[in-house]
């Protein structure tokens, strides 16, 4: 069984699929578990059977509810983290402090190469800077992948096996994934 944490419903990327940036779900965001709460709720045996705790958002790693839920992870379970991969100095800085490295899998949203991408996410750069973040993940080895939306909303031709094809040239990436078409 696994678990999966929305750590908040705002996010520092524009993307044309999604309405989470525009605040339209912060209204009712409630107040979130302190790191006690977590660690309680960590201990109770339902959440003992879990293998995996899977962090995503909006853009978890912009939240202090992202950090909190890291420490209070207990060292036994796997996490998944799912980011745009915008702002991932912090989030890199975090990884190469752990010296149990694999049980961390980092998945990176890409929706296109270079230009495409930065239009359908709507923040300039952005490419380059998720490119950069698998880059980096991979010279620690962490386990990552990287997914992308296909949908008419976006483009027609934005095209998945170009993107896994190209990213894995790129950076010699063997584990590229199309995790999601929509
Ligand atoms: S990065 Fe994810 S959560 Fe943020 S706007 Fe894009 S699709 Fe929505």
């Amino acid at each position: 069984m696994d678990i999966n944490f929305f750590a908040t419903y705002q996010c520092n990327s524009r993307c044309m699929n999604c309405s989470i940036w525009k605040g339209e779900k912060n209204n009712n965001a409630g107040e979130k578990l302190g790191l006690e709460a977590l660690e309680s709720l960590f201990m109770s045996p339902l959440v003992q059977k879990t293998d995996l705790i899977g962090i995503a958002g909006g853009e978890p790693t912009i939240d202090p509810f992202f950090w909190k839920l890291l420490k209070a992870v207990p060292a036994s379970k796997k996490i998944t983290i799912t980011t745009n991969g915008l702002k991932h100095e912090k989030l890199m800085e975090f990884l190469r402090g752990q010296s149990d490295r694999e049980r961390f899998l980092v998945q990176v949203s890409i929706d296109g190469i270079k230009d495409l991408n930065d239009k359908i996410r709507g923040v300039s750069g952005g490419f380059q800077k998720a490119v950069d973040l698998l880059a980096q993940l991979k010279d620690i080895n962490v386990q990552s992948d990287f997914f992308y939306h296909q949908s008419e909303k976006l483009s027609s031709d934005n095209g998945c096996i170009q993107i896994v094809f190209k990213i894995s040239c790129r950076i010699q990436y063997k584990n590229g994934v199309l995790r999601r078409c929509i």
